[in-house]
């Protein structure tokens, strides 16, 4: 992995710093209906389907757009205008999907968990159970709220064995959390290219059960967001309905080459796993508190509770990181007073050690001598 760089680390949910390497597969210009692009396209629907298991069953449609534009793209798609989703909530993530369903008038309810809570596989079998009509359930798997890991196999079988359809929010565990379809049913799991694949914004995909895409024509609300017509122009002439971010696709091609050369996604997980090891055990050394306890904590990102010394504040304590050179996440999304630190994308266990070093060092700036909330 290169750096070189002359930007800050970004230390974020996404985008994030990306290589050298992905960042200079975007000089080249590509005629979107050319052989050379489609040649990419097939390849890296072709990687993203075999990298969790999916090549049996399953299909990559990519779409344009953020990681939300491909959600609410599967969720008008593979829900029917007459069928009933239950979605898992522990985070904003959860309630954006019921937001979705909310305003594509599709019937949907929730089940809810606190936001350190992760849902409990027996409760979905048993609200299931008790409501025939519920045909889908759509979950996140890390819910970048917080940063808890879901546990999305548990409750991958207690769908199945209840005989309904699971939709998968992976957005940010893609790529960095191993997943496999052959033995965790899922109709369909949702990602996108800038987190951990470590490309670029702009793109966004799902895998997708071949027969519920095959069986999906006509559910979707949108022309643009219509998974199934996306599918079946690609499967005709390889090539994307309307105009594909090519640059942000050449990106992606060569962000899956760096992955599968660091060792695919156990090696990714191995590397963010070590990255959140170093920022939590550093953090905790400076009195911080995270949300999260280990058990739950994704290797994703780590939120980080408001520390209770009145000089802490948080507005010097982000200006006094960026000039060190690192960006962390401003946004709150948690209920409880927090801030965020991510430890995915291009950077290193070095790296998370001299972000800890800058935190200190912001600290004892500002006169605050404990992270203690
Ligand atoms: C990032 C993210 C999304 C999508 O966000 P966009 O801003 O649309 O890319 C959706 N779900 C989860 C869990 C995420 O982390």
């Amino acid at each position: 992995m290169t750096r070189e760089r002359s930007t800050p680390l970004l230390l974020t949910p996404g985008p994030l710093t990306t290589d050298i390497a992905t960042r200079r597969a975007m000089l080249d210009d590509w005629g979107s209906r050319d052989a050379a692009f489609i040649a990419i396209t097939a390849r890296v629907r072709d990687r993203l389907t075999r990298m969790v298991g999916g090549e049996d069953g399953h299909v990559c449609v990519p779409l344009q757009g953020s990681g939300t534009f491909a959600i609410e793209a599967t969720l008008g798609t593979l829900v029917p205008r007459e069928a009933k989703a239950l979605i898992l909530v522990n985070g904003a993530y959860g309630r954006r999907m019921a937001k979705i369903l909310e305003r594509l008038g599709r019937r949907h309810e929730t089940l809810e968990t606190a936001e350190d809570v992760p849902p409990d596989a027996k409760a979905v079998a048993a609200r299931l159970a008790g409501d025939a009509a519920i045909t889908h359930v759509a979950a996140v798997h890390c819910e970048t709220t917080s940063g808890i890991l879901n546990p999305i196999a548990a409750v991958a079988a207690a769908v199945a064995g209840q005989g309904r359809r699971l939709i998968v929010d992976s957005m940010s565990a893609f790529g960095g959390i191993p997943l496999d379809l052959r033995r965790v049913p899922c109709e369909a799991v949702v990602a996108s290219s800038n987190k951990c694949l470590e490309g670029v914004p702009g793109l966004a995909f799902a895998i997708v059960r071949r027969d519920a895409l095959a069986a999906s024509a006509g559910n979707a609300h949108s022309l643009s967001l219509d998974l199934h017509d996306q599918w079946r122009a690609m499967e005709g002439n390889g090539q994307w309905r309307f105009t594909p971010p090519t640059q942000v696709l050449a990106a992606l091609d060569q962000a899956l080459v760096l992955l599968d050369e660091e060792g695919g996604v156990p090696a990714r997980h191995v590397r963010y796993a070590a990255n959140c090891r170093v920022l939590v055990d550093g953090l905790r050394r400076l009195g911080f508190e995270t949300l999260l306890p280990d058990a739950l904590q994704a290797p994703i990102i780590v939120t980080v509770r408001m520390p209770a010394d009145p000089a802490f504040r948080f507005d010097a304590f982000y200006d006094g990181l960026r000039e060190r050179g690192f960006v962390i996440y401003p946004g709150k999304l948690t209920e409880a007073p927090s801030f965020r630190i991510g430890c995915i994308g291009a950077v290193q266990p070095q790296d998370m050690e001299e972000a800890v070093a800058a935190i200190a060092a912001v600290m004892a700036g500002l006169g605050v001598a404990s992270g203690a909330p």
